[in-house]
């Protein structure tokens, strides 16, 4: 019957809109499968410092290994987990991933590497008792909250609704600091910048893009560094990706960079190889 409506004129839905509803409800499912069977993995992506090459931060970015699709990205299923609150589940999952791999780096190698997990709104607003959870995971494993770093974006702090001040305040009180992601898109607001506590800003990739062409972005980006140092906090450029845009950022007074020019998201056991060993080495003599 569904069938026969979709040819009449009463029809408002066209049958790519029910591909699309078909396609997202299996989504849907698949996405319940994968977090009851864990599915996820990290992938880490170093935060360099700009002027000496240092790594001492990195970003933890979800993947999915559906095993029918292959690789699922981020930007297709977390709105979906969003939508569903399954977000909430996965962010977990997140949380305690990159804890313990700072963990690892930390008691394993001696290595102090901060990771930041990206923290979906919806994650705010559910959150309830589970700031303690997290905060006692750190006490467990021995982490400070330095050892992690929550990246946040404009769009959360527009709503009051969700508690954020409190909670922003919880994670200064434990140590645990904060980015504001992709600065610069979406509802930006300056008024936030005061309003909140914030430890990194990040410099989305659109005004990273053309950086070293486009004077407009370079001033952009020149005045976003300007005004977040005399406001206290660090800028990290991120979409990094050749010589000549590090070199602007730099110019610019940008502290750290993250890209492709240094790496794309690697998983860990390839970081550690990478970015940690030789370090290792060195503690170690
Ligand atoms: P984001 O937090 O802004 O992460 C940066 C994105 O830029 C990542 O995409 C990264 O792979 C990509 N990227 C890094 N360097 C470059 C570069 O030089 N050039 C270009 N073109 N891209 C670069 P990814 O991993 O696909 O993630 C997309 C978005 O999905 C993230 O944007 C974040 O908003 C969300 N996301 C990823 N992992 C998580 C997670 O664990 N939880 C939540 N809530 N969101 C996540
Ligand atoms: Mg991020
Ligand atoms: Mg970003
Ligand atoms: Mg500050």
């Amino acid at each position: 019957a569904a069938k026969e409506q979709g040819r009449n004129r009463f029809n408002y839905f066209t049958p790519s809109m029910q591909e699309y509803a078909k396609y997202r409800m299996r989504l849907i499912q698949d996405l319940r499968q994968a977090v009851t069977n864990k599915e996820f993995e990290l992938h880490y992506q170093p935060i360099v410092a700009l002027a000496t090459g240092e790594v001492t931060k990195a970003e933890a970015l979800i993947r999915w290994h559906h095993c029918e699709r292959g690789a699922v990205p981020p930007s297709e299923f977390i709105p979906v987990a969003e939508d569903t609150g399954l977000i909430v589940e996965i962010g977990n999952w997140v949380f305690e991933q990159a804890a313990r791999q700072s963990a690892a780096w930390r008691h394993g190698l001696g290595v102090d590497i901060q990771i930041s997990v990206n923290k979906s709104p919806i994650q705010f607003r559910d959150e309830g008792t589970l700031l303690n959870d997290w905060l006692k995971l750190l006490q467990e494993l021995n982490i400070t909250g330095a050892g992690v770093c929550v990246e946040i974006t404009e769009g959360l702090l527009l709503d009051a609704s969700m508690g954020v001040t409190e909670k922003l305040l919880a994670y200064r009180d434990a140590g645990v600091q904060v980015s504001l992601d992709d600065f610069g898109t979406g509802y930006s607001s300056l008024a936030y910048l005061k309003k909140f506590d914030i430890d990194y800003l990040k410099i989305d990739q659109s005004f990273t893009r053309n950086v070293d062409t486009d004077k407009n972005d370079q001033i952009l980006c020149e005045a976003i560094i300007v005004m977040a140092h005399k406001l206290g906090m660090k800028v990290i450029a991120e979409g990094v990706e050749t010589e000549a845009q590090r070199q602007v950022l730099l110019a610019a007074g940008c502290d750290y960079g993250q890209g492709y020019l240094f790496s794309r998201p690697i998983p860990a056991s390839e970081f550690t190889q990478q970015y940690l060993q030789c370090r290792s080495l060195i503690s170690d003599l």
